[in-house]
């Protein structure tokens, strides 16, 4: 038995689609553990999101009273790389920087480590852990599907010899039905830099001691058994996933009143409940050219449902990853349109409180850009959605959402044009979603009631989630020799 409390270690990527869901695992180990272990989390200081060290801010002084034994770290900072190109190959760029400082603050700890947890793109850091010795297992922010592709990758990087999406007929990604080469994720459609860093960590991942998915097992339970079914890397069977759910709950500023409430929440408290389409596009979308932005203006002024919109300003040129400033409306939407329809619609033009938006009873649908965690807030809300992908492995996950799940009705986005929606299209899918009486519609709206459900008794206990972090609380509990309390929840 070891004589100080053991400590799980998180290197999350401090960006918001990956850190507040990876922070929640976290805590979530904790209580499972039931007091038998600490939580040690390792900050990278990602300069590059403008609204990131705010948010990371908010995170500890939010967990300071939590009364959960939670240690935060801020790693020295590195110099930004100027010699990586794409968002991805600059991330992991920046991430190998931070290697030596990560060594030091794991020597340097005073508790044992139970394991480290490391986001996904971190993989390079896994020769680190090596050299401790210490257990390493990978967390992954985004959808089993995605997880099964890149597991599959360094097969399928060997079996192509051209890029992946000149390949002659479908994907084969495990578990999914067939996905067009079309649809696969932007940085494995051509071979370069963010390709190579794809297979990388398709191949390291196989080192982890287990991969944590942020995912609701009964969401996508074909996936999750291809995986474990060795179905993904020839001859070997993938490291244990262990599913992590969404357990939300809206913040107190939304369940203020007067001054607190957010304009946007107050805003939606004066509309018929499931009557508002929300439109979000992440931490990186959401900036549109003009002439897409009058395209959403025409569909939206058209479709004669309510709609929230939240709409963002140009990227700034020069910086690492593309995150969108504020949104100048006046210059950007077509002249008159917010008289127009100043009663029934709000363009919000900078980050939005999306979580709370989205917990609010008068949304009824969600064009969404189909980042994972945007998803999951919607399904755990039962708002059916109309998938809008722009960047990364969205298209993929619209893919998987309207027809592996149901949950969303299909809308025809062009690739080719730099994933333009024509206005009448965006008309039709509104319409559709927001209570027409289309068939697509009303079974997205059932799916996504249906999957609302699920996200919630896998969290109860005796859920998936719930066992699975029991479990795996253990099993790191047992790395060094100690036991969790049966009674943890
Ligand atoms: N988000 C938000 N306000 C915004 C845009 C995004 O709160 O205006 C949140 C959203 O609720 C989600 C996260 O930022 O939790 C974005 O993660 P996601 O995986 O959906 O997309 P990404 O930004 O990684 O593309």
């Amino acid at each position: 038995m070891a004589s100080a409390c053991p400590t799980i270690v998180l290197v999350p990527l401090c960006v918001p689609g990956h850190l507040p869901s990876m922070f929640e695992a976290g805590k979530r180990l904790l209580k499972s553990a039931g007091g038998a272990m600490s939580l040690t989390v390792l900050f990278t200081q990602m300069t590059m999101a403008a609204n990131l060290m705010s948010d990371v801010d908010d995170l500890i002084r939010k967990e300071a009273g939590s009364g959960l034994d939670i240690h935060f770290h801020h790693l020295p900072a590195v110099e930004l790389p100027t010699d990586s190109p794409g968002a991805e190959n600059f991330i992991m760029r920046f991430i190998q920087l931070h290697a030596p400082h990560i060594k030091a603050a794991l020597s340097g700890l005073a508790s044992p480590v139970a394991a480290v947890v490391a986001d996904y793109f971190c993989t390079t850091l896994f020769d680190v852990t090596r050299e401790l010795a210490l257990p390493v297992y990978a967390y992954f922010s985004s959808s089993a599907s995605m997880l099964a592709l890149i597991l599959r990758l360094p097969a399928l990087d060997e079996e192509v010899t051209g890029d992946l999406v000149d390949m002659e007929g479908a994907v084969d990604v495990p578990g999914m039905p067939p996905v067009p080469a079309a649809l696969l994720p932007a940085p494995l459609m051509t071979k370069g830099p963010n390709y190579e860093w794809m297979v990388y960590h398709g191949k390291r991942l196989m080192e982890a001691a287990g991969i944590i998915v942020y995912t609701v097992a009964e969401l996508e339970p074909a996936v999750l058994a291809a995986i474990a079914g060795g179905r993904c890397v020839p001859g070997r069977r993938a490291p244990t996933v262990y599913t992590v759910s969404p357990a939300l709950s809206v913040s107190v500023k939304a369940q203020g009143d007067g001054e607190q409430r957010h304009e946007c929440v107050a805003w939606l408290d004066a509309q018929p409940p499931a009557s508002v389409v929300l439109l979000c596009f992440g931490s990186m979308g959401g900036s549109f050219p003009p002439p897409q932005v009058s395209e959403i203006a025409d569909a939206l002024e058209r479709s004669g449902h309510r709609f929230l919109w939240v709409l963002r300003g140009p990227v700034p040129a020069g910086c690492g990853a593309p995150y969108p400033t504020d949104a100048n409306v006046d210059e950007l939407l077509p002249e008159g349109f917010l008289e127009r329809t100043k009663d029934r619609g709000l363009v919000w033009p900078k980050w939005a409180p999306q979580k709370d938006i989205i917990a609010h009873s008068a949304i009824g649908g969600f064009v969404t850009h189909c980042g994972w965690n945007s998803v999951l807030e919607s399904l755990w809300h039962g708002v059916p959605m109309a998938p809008w992908p722009l960047y990364a492995e969205q298209h993929l996950k619209a893919f998987e959402l309207v027809s592996v799940m149901g949950v969303a009705v299909a809308m025809e986005v062009d690739r080719e044009r730099g994933n333009f929606v024509e206005a009448a299209e965006l008309e039709r899918a509104v319409r559709s979603l927001m209570g027409g009486s289309e068939e697509e519609g009303q079974k997205a709206r059932e799916k996504a009631a249906e999957a609302k459900a699920l996200c919630r008794n896998a969290v109860e206990e005796g859920g998936s989630s719930y066992v699975s972090m029991q479990k795996l609380a253990r099993e790191m509990l047992a790395h060094c020799g100690c036991e969790a309390d049966a009674s943890a929840s």
